[in-house]
């Protein structure tokens, strides 16, 4: 056996494990994990410092997951949106391929509770309809493996499937949305890196929601997939009592960084049944974007997106302060230190104006040259100026 099924195997799953290791209730455990499993592998475990923290919260089964009857279980109708089992199609040039169910540990606010932790890999025939709804259908450039965790999949058969992806001509890149490398460093080895390297351009975006979980084991396994030369991007879910806060914010994408891990994403959570406590107000979301933005790396700055319920897909937002006003002459915005500054449109030339506009007004929203020397644009030594750098 490989080692890190051996370290997969060591991980917490029975209600009686957690409950002797934490004194909590096994009866009340067993209700819970019977609809929603419950996996915690050695790293998270070693990463959570006391009840109740941000690690413990994120993989610790609550009784309140049972409590939320009215919310849906497939909030994002993927379900509908799937033409051949475990593939959906939303975007017009991209699908998600959902290849597993297994995850690594089971995140108490996941989107999939409905599927994660159920057995099963996608079998031989469900890949076979998938390569061939693919082949099918020229607009789709992009395929993203998702699941469960599609490196939970051994290395042959996930290269089974990176094979069969790599024989559709016009399929340009593929990704892989993983939490292996933050809970189950031991995966990512110098094997399964050479197997993926065979594929490329193949992208990572690794799931990360607090900076405790970059431990230097973390750190190690993501170094190993960049030395693949894997594009590493980081999605984050936005959690109450996890990371709802700026500063928390704030370290996490610094430890990305550290960790050749770009942020991508922030999700507002789902309206997924049973993970309703997780849910903050929006204005968390853009209060950390807000309080990211123009102060630290714009590289640590990710998206801040809501998926919409009801199947809308990914929505960005940004604090509304930034835009003051927008019209014909120009944008009046607001910078990170609350100054504004006025950004006029391009001018409109004489000729090209509407009826009745002057010469004069055009004239006038011209922006000023700022005085600088005539030679700089000659470049004579050809090389666009930066020679002498
Ligand atoms: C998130 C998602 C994608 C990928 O979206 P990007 O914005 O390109 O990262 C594709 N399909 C589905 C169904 C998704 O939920
Ligand atoms: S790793 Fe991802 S798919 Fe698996 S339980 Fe966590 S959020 Fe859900």
């Amino acid at each position: 056996m490989e080692e890190w099924r051996r370290v997969l195997a060591d991980s917490i799953v029975k209600p009686k494990d957690l409950a002797e290791r934490f004194g909590l209730d096994e009866k009340e455990i067993e209700a819970i994990v019977g609809p929603y499993p419950m996996r915690i592998t050695p790293t998270v475990l070693g990463t959570i410092k006391e009840k109740g923290d941000a690690i413990w919260k994120q993989v610790v089964p609550e009784t309140i997951e049972l409590d939320d009857l009215d919310a849906e279980d497939d909030p994002l109708e993927e379900d509908m949106m799937s033409p051949v089992p475990h593939l959906v199609h939303r975007y017009p040039d991209r699908v998600l391929l959902m290849v597993t169910n297994q995850c690594p540990i089971y995140c108490r606010f996941c989107t999939r509770k409905r599927l994660v932790g159920k057995p099963g890999f996608l079998k031989k025939g469900e890949l076979d309809r998938a390569i061939t709804y693919l082949r099918q259908h020229p607009e789709v450039r992009d395929v993203i493996l998702s699941g469960g965790d599609p490196l939970l999949l051994p290395d042959h058969l996930l290269e089974r499937v990176l094979k069969a992806l790599r024989t559709i001509p016009h399929l340009e890149i593929i990704r892989i949305g993983s939490r292996v490398p933050g809970t189950l460093p031991e995966r990512i080895t110098p094997k399964l890196c050479e197997m993926i390297k065979k594929y490329h351009p193949l992208y990572m975006n690794l799931h990360f929601n607090h900076p405790d979980e970059l431990t230097p084991a973390v750190k190690a396994a993501c170094g190993l997939l960049a030395d693949a030369g894997v594009p590493l991007g980081a999605q984050t879910v936005l959690l109450k009592g996890v990371n709802d806060d700026p500063e928390i914010m704030k370290r996490l994408v610094h430890q990305l960084l550290l960790a050749r891990v770009k942020p991508y994403y922030l999700y507002q959570a789902d309206l997924t049944k049973g993970t309703n406590h997780f849910r903050t107000t929006v204005e968390t979301g853009l209060a950390i974007i807000k309080a990211l933005q123009g102060h630290t790396s714009g590289m640590a700055v990710p998206h801040f997106v809501i998926d919409a319920p009801g199947g809308g897909g990914k929505i960005p937002l940004l604090p509304g302060e930034y835009l003051v006003n927008l019209d014909e002459d120009g944008a009046m915005l607001r910078n990170y230190e609350n100054k504004t500054f006025h950004y006029p449109q391009p001018s409109l030339t004489p000729t090209l104006a509407p009826g009745g506009r002057g010469e004069a007004e055009g004239a006038r929203r011209e922006l000023p040259m700022v005085g600088a020397p005539s030679s700089w644009g000659a470049c004579a030594n050809g090389d666009g100026g930066l020679g002498d750098l």
